[in-house]
């Protein structure tokens, strides 16, 4: 618990939420640096970096938009009623600057990033960017060791290299993650899987590994609480990554995003499902994929700001 006023976010009725330097949920911004960086408990940071986008970019201004988005958080969770920055010591920890034109220098720049915060003791909560992003943040933080995911997506990002070659793109981190050992194919779940295909290879690669897909067709049909229990079932106790592309949500409710697949879950249940990951021990989370030049009046960037504050809730309680 923490009543400290310096990790506390700046209140609305404080100063009003369209005034002052945006940050993370208008938490403090702590660099490298910082006096206080050793206290720093769950960091958010942006990763502000599509270079692994195969369709339609955009993703690069994700941070920006949801830290403008995510000024209209408040402390207190609307159903639990949990205070997740009295529970743990929160902040923004800035973005990792990426070479745009560079995508291996900026994988390895995220690695390192990455690496360091473990180091430091402190959880990720990192907002992309494309998925491309969630590789080297995997490289980083399970380097001694796989590690399990619960992954929300409209895609499996399981899929062989596209375009020849080896080529790393936002449709593989999680297969390249499983091939370098960096998660746990069998405490992995992948949750609201939809859309036209190309063919079967991510499929059958997840059935080769042991990954659990769950359609959307499943999910809808058994509900969120239903399949979050199968969720804490195959991940248990140990340590988990939980990822969210913002394209898992119908894009009547999320136009922001690069690859939207129609007939997804709506807002309330994208926000739900969230909430089922208390119980998880969720060591670091992200957001990825939000877009906002494909976004309409900001719609994509203010649910992306309400799943993050779901995740940080969901991240605080395994504190
Ligand atoms: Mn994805
Ligand atoms: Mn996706």
């Amino acid at each position: 618990m923490t009543s400290d006023p310096f990790f506390q976010p700046v209140a609305g009725t404080t100063l009003p939420r369209f005034a002052g330097v945006p940050t993370f949920m208008r938490l403090p911004l702590v660099d490298p640096d910082h006096p206080r960086r050793g206290e720093v408990q769950i960091g958010l940071v942006g990763l502000p970096w599509d270079g692994g986008t195969s369709n339609r970019p955009g993703a690069r201004h994700g941070p920006r938009a949801l830290r403008d988005a995510s000024t209209m958080i408040r402390a207190q969770h609307p159903v639990t009623g949990l205070r997740p920055f009295e529970a743990a010591r929160c902040a923004d920890l800035g973005d990792i600057g990426p070479n745009p034109v560079d995508l291996a220098e900026t994988l390895d720049r995220f690695e390192a990033a990455a690496a360091g915060l473990k180091a430091e003791g402190i959880r990720p909560l990192s907002v992309g960017g494309d998925h491309l992003c969630t590789l080297p943040m995997l490289r980083g933080l399970a380097r001694d060791g796989a590690i399990g995911l619960v992954h929300f997506d409209a895609h499996t990002d399981l899929f062989p290299p596209y375009f020849g070659g080896k080529t790393l793109t936002h449709g593989n981190p999680f297969r390249v993650a499983v091939e370098e050992g960096l998660i746990d194919p069998k405490r992995s779940i992948q949750i609201g899987i939809r859309g036209t295909a190309y063919d079967d290879a991510d499929r059958d690669f997840a059935r080769a590994n042991g990954i659990r897909i769950v359609t959307i067709e499943e999910f809808f049909a058994r509900g969120a609480a239903d399949v979050m229990a199968e969720a804490r079932a195959v991940l248990g106790e140990r340590p988990a990554y939980c990822s969210y592309d913002i394209d898992f949500v119908d894009p009547a409710f999320a136009p922001g995003t690069g690859t939207p697949e129609i007939g997804g879950p709506n807002s309330f249940q994208a926000l739900e499902v969230v909430r089922h990951i208390a119980g998880l021990n969720i060591v670091a989370a992200d957001l990825v994929e939000v877009s906002p030049p494909f976004d309409t009046g900001g719609l994509t960037a203010w649910l992306g700001a309400s799943v993050l504050f779901e995740l940080l809730c969901g991240m605080v309680e395994a504190v």
